[in-house]
């Protein structure tokens, strides 16, 4: 693996750049999205000079995380994990800047955490386009002992995060890496993201991540095996497009007599971004254009292209072979099970591969 620790800056959201948005404008009003879960919509806020993305995630979610069954916290942490991945994620484009089926081509962003709480490893990743999935690793007995108040502090604890981006084996990685802290203004996965975004950028930014599961009388009816509970989750991110504070002494006319309402707007646009409640964000009844004209109809917002996002792993015999040499032949040799070969399960998708072990000398 090669791994070049770059500023974090590296990690920056091209697609912010109003340059970057997809010149496929449209109104909202005339917006017709359809079926409005599994997506990434990217917006801007025109008159405030900001742009951001919503994230609505329903059958793509509830199937990673039906898949690991794991306990309910574990589940709704690694759900904002999936969240922010897909936030981030859909920024970025295989090098020739559309889709490409070589998997050398495909571009990936992976979050991990390393940290000291009951989940002591959580990893994330999306690989162009839209394909999502993601597993952690816990201590179930520390898990089942914490009560509530312990478990905000305790669940992830202390740690880091890192944000990686990989654009194929020939190329280098750009990874971003920030503190995880489990109290305090950047405490939990959303905080730790915000404060990568302070400190690189130094834009302001906004992000809330919302995971709940909902019960479906219907579906408990139509689908053998259903228990009618499913996850959803739905996330916001906005951010100024420009910087405030910090940067503006080096940009020239930064004293510019519209400082002040610039940060006056972006004070509104942050209040009105708070005001998004959990179960609004969740709902699968409500439509992303009617929640973000709900949210800045005074402002002028305008939505761009959807990214449709699907659970799918990208393991393959090729990929968990390449992994096993990664090993020494006696190393391998000791993997052999007792049927002469070595079996791999992807911590991914659960699939088990079973492989051949090298020729004994
Ligand atoms: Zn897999």
């Amino acid at each position: 693996m090669t791994s070049s620790s770059l500023p974090p800056k590296n990690l920056a959201p091209k697609n912010l750049n109003p340059q970057n948005l997809d010149p496929e404008k449209m109104d909202l009003q005339k917006m017709d999205l359809g079926h409005d879960d599994d997506l990434v919509v990217p917006f801007r806020i025109e008159r405030a000079e900001a742009s951001g993305r919503l994230v609505r995630l329903g059958p793509a979610i509830n199937e990673i995380l039906t898949l690991h069954a794991y306990p309910e916290k574990v589940s709704q942490v690694i759900g904002q994990a999936l969240l922010l991945v897909a936030m981030f994620g859909s920024m970025i484009k295989d090098r020739q800047g559309n889709e490409n089926p070589e998997l050398d081509h495909i571009e990936r962003f992976i979050l991990q955490t390393q940290s000291d709480g009951a989940i002591n490893l959580l990893v994330a990743d999306y690989v162009h386009p839209g394909h999502l999935r993601g597993y952690a690793r816990f201590d179930a007995d520390r898990l089942a002992s914490l009560d509530e108040e312990s478990l905000a502090s305790q669940l992830l604890g202390k740690g880091h995060l890192a944000m990686t981006i990989d654009r194929g084996p020939d190329t280098d990685r750009y990874q971003g890496i920030v503190s995880l802290d489990n109290e305090g203004p950047h405490a939990g996965l959303s905080g730790a993201a915000n404060h990568y975004f302070e400190q690189s950028e130094q834009l302001p930014t906004f992000i809330q991540l919302s995971m709940a599961r909902h019960f479906d009388a219907q579906q408990k009816d139509s689908e053998a095996g259903s228990d009618g509970w499913h996850w959803r989750g739905g996330a916001l991110m906005v951010q100024k497009l420009t910087s405030v504070g910090g940067h503006k002494s080096d940009i020239p006319d930064a004293q510019s007599s519209d400082h002040e309402s610039e940060e006056d707007s972006w004070n509104r646009i942050n209040i009105l971004s708070q005001s998004l409640k959990d179960h609004e964000l969740l709902d699968p009844l409500l439509a992303s254009p009617d929640l973000l004209y709900r949210l800045y109809h005074e402002d002028g917002v305008r939505i761009f292209d959807s990214q449709k996002i699907t659970a799918a792993c990208s393991c393959s015999t090729q990929s968990v072979t390449r992994m096993l040499k990664a090993f020494s032949a006696p190393e391998q040799q000791e993997m052999v099970e007792g049927d002469g070969k070595i079996h791999i399960t992807c911590e991914f998708c659960n699939r088990t591969y079973e492989l051949e072990p090298p020729a004994s000398s």
